[in-house]
């Protein structure tokens, strides 16, 4: 505030209020930008990992279903009955030897016929090393 003009205290004590607020829009402006830059670069990462940990599920597994034994976008299905919709890539890595790649057309009939998966497991892993 100029110093040379006398001002009364209600114009200091507006003044005042007014310099705060907009200091604080810019801060809290300042803020989302800074959240909003780290939001995008954290899902760059967390992006850059799952494909990291997805070749190395692809590596260690292949990427032919096991049922049509056809190269297709595969899926990773649980030979041990444990549910896997939501299962992250690291829990596949970790529990390798639990799964094998599975098309999507392949792995949605087994999932359909879900109470004969054990009896069809006796056949649809033969071969394969579980
Ligand atoms: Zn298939
Ligand atoms: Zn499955």
């Amino acid at each position: 505030m100029p110093s040379s003009k006398k001002y009364t205290k209600e114009q200091i004590r507006e003044y005042n209020r007014k310099y705060r607020q907009e200091h604080l829009e810019s801060e809290k402006q300042k803020q989302r930008e800074y959240y909003r830059a780290n939001r995008e670069e954290r899902l760059k990462k967390t992006a850059e990992w799952k494909r990291k940990v997805r070749k190395q599920i692809e590596e260690k597994l292949g990427i032919i279903c096991v049922v049509c034994k056809q190269e297709k976008p595969v899926q990773y299905h649980n030979t041990k009955f444990i549910s896997h919709e939501n299962k992250s890539p690291t829990f596949i890595l970790k529990h390798i030897e639990d799964f094998v790649p599975m098309c999507n057309v392949c792995h949605r009939a087994l999932h359909h016929f879900k109470t004969y998966e054990k009896e069809f497991a006796k056949y649809l892993y033969v071969g394969v090393a579980k």
